[in-house]
């Protein structure tokens, strides 16, 4: 599976058509390797893209619903929201990590 298929990413978060066009990116080219012998099997196809899948998105999903999760918390919520307004150079440290690098044709 590929795109919110395969895993959705929390709105907070954003970036779910970015994380759409690369997991369709990952297939495909897996899927070319298939076509032309590189890899040998349908199992090994499969292996190979759902390591590269969690290693390219895993670590920003974890992050994604950790954050939800404490946005679900009231009291956590609005203490971080004030912490976040006393440093608010914490914000774009935190939205990068639930985003990934610009793609590579
Ligand atoms: C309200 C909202 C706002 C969003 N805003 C943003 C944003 O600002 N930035 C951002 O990056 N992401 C945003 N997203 C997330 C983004 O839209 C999705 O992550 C992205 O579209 C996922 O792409 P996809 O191709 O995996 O799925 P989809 O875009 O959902 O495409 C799946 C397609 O498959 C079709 N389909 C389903 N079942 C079948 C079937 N059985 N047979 C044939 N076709 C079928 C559906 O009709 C649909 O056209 C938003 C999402 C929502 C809901």
């Amino acid at each position: 599976m590929s795109g919110d298929a395969a895993g959705m990413i929390h709105p907070l978060c954003g970036n779910g058509m970015s994380m759409a066009i690369q997991s369709a990116q990952l297939a495909s080219k897996l899927i070319l390797n298939y076509q032309n012998g590189e890899i040998d099997s349908r199992k090994e196809l499969e292996k190979q893209y759902l390591r590269q899948w969690n290693k390219k998105f895993g670590f920003r999903l974890k992050v994604g619903h950790f954050i939800s999760m404490l946005f679900r918390k009231d009291r956590i919520a609005t203490v971080l929201l004030q912490a976040l307004k006393k440093l608010p150079f914490l914000l774009p440290i935190i939205i990068k990590q639930t985003h990934g690098k610009p793609m590579k044709l």
